[in-house]
């Protein structure tokens, strides 16, 4: 008997090495991080055990909360399938997914792993762990020594962490917490409710916001870090229940009440808006490159899809409509793949920057917000589009290609949603500057383009009208316009960054899509004529057509 055989018959994907077959993907890489990085193990891992796992516990074997212990305890803990088990330990411990940054290495390393992972689910689970690793190590060092190790995979007993801050009467709103902090025997103790709680019952530590004293707003919050157990080893807050999501099932998201639980704050008083903001800067290149991940498995369905099925004597992959739809989805994905690399790699060259943060931090903290934005939109875009290739098969539950597009629509939601993005980016603009630094540095990436040189010119014109546009209005029609900007941003630079990275790696593939990108997501316009003889080189992202330098 071959175990393997059942899941292969139900996806075109299974089993295949996902790095392997995913050439745009290793040059933006390779560009960004000035090396080729081997992620061929974790690709075959992405193709196969981790590619049916995160299906499996979709369909049937979902996390379950556990309120009571044999003996009568509370426990609020949650139950996941052994398989789920083992695929964070492997991710966390094997694999080394959070490691990177705490082990002196780009962070890059650890947004290409997340990508291959792609599961938000499952992500999640590890960015929210990875996130908790970020602010204790940079903000609260007295308890870095307890937790980084155990949260970055370094120790026996790995750890896992969460980020609560969401209450019922404000998520984008964050100065509407109502969780209070009062102070005694050299502790914190907090009372609220976090109506949005992620890793709630498997978190061993997470952080959370609360108000003290006579602070309010915003600008009053503080952090603070809340262990699962209190001191004298008592459950330290209660899970009230779990959400019933379409979608994200590996991650359980609860909701937790905190009654007089012990808590550490972390940093200074009243500043939690900063460190929230950075780490949620942290999570949302993390849901960028989720997203660009989510969208690559849809297309990748779709692509060998197409390669086996036959209508009106053809594959489907010969009809040029279908050639078409896969190059709309090859460019869109290769664009948010550029960008988003594109922001990990300013992160990485700002992230030891503290408040109140250096011009670097904000220019890319400005970036993350519009990636953010584009690789959700483009996500569900290209997502949506692949169940559609498969026709009525592709709306069936019974096969892993539906459950990519319900995947990608918490992408646009989770950590701020696309208003949200559009008022902090037009923050970014209005108060700090950002776009200053953002168009000098995309002055510079343009002048060391030679081909494709006029498109890439009208792609920085719309940029930097679209910023010369919000800059010369009123508060009130800047945020009415704000997202639309936003948007256009996005993409101009999207199509600069693909051109950018054709002509510096000699690939003329990228070339070929920042033009094709430029034109169909910046003009809004059809492509030419001549766009079915490109798209060839650039839809079939395997194999020898689409080779590495060309
Ligand atoms: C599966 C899942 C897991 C989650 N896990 C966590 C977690 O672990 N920790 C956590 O803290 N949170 C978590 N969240 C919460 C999530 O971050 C919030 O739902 C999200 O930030 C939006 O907040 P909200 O739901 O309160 O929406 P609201 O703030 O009520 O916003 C509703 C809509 O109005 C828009 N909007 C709000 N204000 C404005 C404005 N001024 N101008 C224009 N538009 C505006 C928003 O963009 C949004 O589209 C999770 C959510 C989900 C779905």
């Amino acid at each position: 008997m071959n175990m393997d055989d059942t899941y292969s018959f139900l996806s075109s994907i299974y089993g295949k090495n996902h790095y392997d077959i995913d050439k745009p993907f290793q040059e933006i890489l390779e560009f960004y991080m000035g090396k080729h990085l081997n992620l061929s193990p974790l690709g075959a891992y992405a193709g196969k055990d981790l590619y049916e796992t995160t299906d499996y516990i979709d369909k049937v074997s979902q996390p379950l909360q556990k309120m009571w212990s044999i003996d009568g305890k509370r426990i609020d803990s949650i139950l996941i399938s052994p398989m789920e088990k083992h695929v964070l330990d492997k991710l966390i411990r094997e694999y080394g997914i959070s490691r990177p940054y705490f082990h002196g290495k780009s962070i890059m390393e650890h947004y290409a792993m997340g990508y291959l992972v792609a599961d938000p689910g499952i992500y999640c689970i590890l960015t929210l762990t990875h996130q908790t690793a970020y602010a204790i190590h940079k903000y609260a060092p007295d308890f870095q020594k307890d937790y980084v190790p155990g949260l970055i995979g370094d120790t026996k007993d790995t750890l896992l962490g969460a980020t609560w801050f969401t209450e019922i009467q404000g998520g984008s709103d964050l100065g509407a917490n109502k969780t209070r902090a009062e102070s005694g025997n050299g502790l914190w103790y907090l009372t609220g409710d976090k109506y949005f709680a992620s890793n709630a019952g498997l978190a061993d530590v997470a952080l959370t916001s609360a108000f003290h004293g006579d602070n309010h707003g915003a600008k009053g919050l503080s952090l603070f870090l809340i262990p699962r157990k209190n001191n004298d080893g008592e459950l330290n807050y209660r899970l009230r229940r779990l959400k019933e999501k379409s979608a994200t099932k590996s991650v359980p998201s609860g909701e937790v009440e905190l009654d007089s639980s012990e808590a550490y704050m972390i940093g200074d008083a009243g500043k939690a808006i900063y460190y929230i903001t950075e780490d949620l800067m942290v999570s949302r290149l993390d849901n960028a490159a989720a997203a660009c991940g989510i969208a690559r498995k849809a297309y990748l369905e779709a692509y060998y899809y197409t390669g086996k099925r036959k209508t009106f004597g053809k594959l489907l992959i010969e009809h040029p409509g279908i050639v078409k739809d896969l190059l709309d989805m090859e460019v869109l994905l290769e664009g948010s793949i550029a960008l988003t690399f594109k922001s990990i790699e300013l992160f990485n060259n700002s992230i030891n920057s503290k408040p109140p943060y250096d011009d670097e931090y904000n220019y890319t903290r400005l970036m993350t917000h519009i990636v953010k934005n584009i690789t959700a939109d483009s996500s569900a875009r290209v997502t949506q589009m692949a169940t559609e290739l498969h026709g009525g098969i592709g709306f069936l539950s019974e096969f892993p290609v539906e459950r990519w597009h319900r995947e990608a629509l918490i992408t646009p939601i989770w950590e701020g949603a696309s208003n949200i993005q559009a008022l902090d980016m037009l923050e970014a603009i209005m108060r700090k500057k950002a776009h200053i630094k953002l168009l000098s540095d995309f002055k510079n990436i343009l002048s060391e383009i030679r081909e494709e040189t006029a498109t890439a010119e009208s792609c920085y014109n719309s940029l930097k009208n679209s910023i010369d546009n919000l800059l010369s209005m009123g508060v009130e029609e800047a945020q009415f316009h704000a997202k639309y900007s936003m948007e256009v941003m996005g993409h101009s630079m999207a199509a600069i960054l693909l051109i950018h990275i054709g002509n510096k790696t000699g690939n003329n593939d990228f070339v070929k899509a920042g033009s094709l990108y430029a034109r169909r997501f910046v003009k809004k316009e059809d492509y030419e004529s001549n766009a079915i003889g490109q798209a060839h080189g650039i839809i079939h992202i395997d194999g020898a057509e689409r080779s590495l330098k060309n």
